[in-house]
């Protein structure tokens, strides 16, 4: 029997029978999107997450509000949220980021390092290893407070200005920032060029070098439509948690025709189906991100988004 609103669940031997979602809507949907929304909005947007199931929901960034203008909010939003029921990671740009972050009682916090030297030089305006260099005292620090970090990696799988990225390098930095004492890393697919035998490729040669796929997050964008694929190809390697933004907010303004994340609601449809149960509500969900499209002023990308109120529309 199907639900209305669910897919058929036909679980799969091959997959996880758990699967964390990491949602990034509230931090890397917004940061990229070119309206800025009210601290209220935002914290309303948080809650409304976590009251559809989601347990990991980025929260803001302690970025200078010079470079994203969209999160200069985060130290009125993040005392508006951080007592829900679910981890609210921060990103942190370096040791001023996290000493705000820890003063406002962040437990969980995230460095963005760049796989390639363009994207460093581009986002962070350093090297790659003067990007990993500065963010060594910001990992240690945050470890000595106890606090969970979670480093970024983007352009994992391709780069807008140097092409395809040798699987080696991505090895290298990854391999850097455990070494350093991330807890977990995400491999970001920043311009959204992979495709499922890469995904394989690059979780083999991490693999190989000490780098399992329980220590990985996968961060795809949907550019080219790969990024459901490409979770696919992920859990079939054993990983087992997935970034993800609510009705596909955000992109990458750096990043040329990239159209944004995946959709944490096409995830969940797509785990639904495969009887992998994440406990999201996905009605809840959609309704959130439908709500969020209407203070953006535009229709969520999420095509589950679509298909699920289009329905809600012809019922009643
Ligand atoms: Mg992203």
């Amino acid at each position: 029997m199907t639900v209305p609103g669910l897919p058929m669940a036909v679980p799969s031997r091959d997959l996880p029978t758990r699967v964390r979602i990491h949602e990034v809507g509230a931090r890397d949907g917004l940061q990229n999107e070119k309206a800025t929304v009210p601290t209220e909005v935002k914290a309303e947007f948080i809650r409304r997450l976590a009251e559809a199931g989601l347990t990991t929901i980025e929260a803001t960034s302690f970025v200078h509000p010079k470079w994203v203008p969209q999160l200069a909010d985060a130290e009125q939003l993040f005392p508006m949220v951080r007592d829900l029921h679910a981890a609210l990671p921060v990103l942190v740009p370096n040791e001023r980021g996290l000493d705000r972050a820890l003063g406002l009682g962040a437990r969980r916090v995230a460095v963005l390092a760049s796989a390639t030297e363009s994207f460093a030089k581009a986002n962070l305006n350093r090297t790659v290893d003067e990007a990993l260099a500065m963010f060594e005292p910001v990992v240690s620090r945050a470890k000595a407070a106890s606090v969970h970090v979670r480093g970024y990696l983007s352009m994992c799988f391709g780069d807008p200005w140097e092409g395809a990225v040798p699987i080696p390098q991505v090895v290298k930095v990854c391999r850097a920032l455990l070494d350093m004492g991330c807890d977990e890393l995400s491999l970001g697919d920043t311009i959204g060029v992979a495709t499922p035998g890469h995904v394989v490729a690059v979780l083999a040669a991490l693999d190989e070098a000490g780098v399992p796929p329980t220590a990985l997050g996968v961060h795809f964008h949907d550019t080219y439509g790969q990024a459901l694929a490409n979770t696919l190809a992920a859990l079939q390697q054993g990983v087992t948690t997935v970034d993800a933004s609510a009705g596909g907010l955000g992109g990458c303004p750096y990043a040329k025709s990239a159209t944004g994340n995946l959709a944490t609601e096409d995830l969940v449809w797509m785990l639904r189906g495969l009887g992998i149960d994440t406990g999201i509500d996905l009605g809840r969900l959609v309704a959130t991100s439908t709500w969020m499209a209407a203070q953006l002023g535009r229709p969520s990308p999420s095509r589950t988004v679509r298909a699920l109120s289009h329905e809600d529309t012809e019922e009643h």
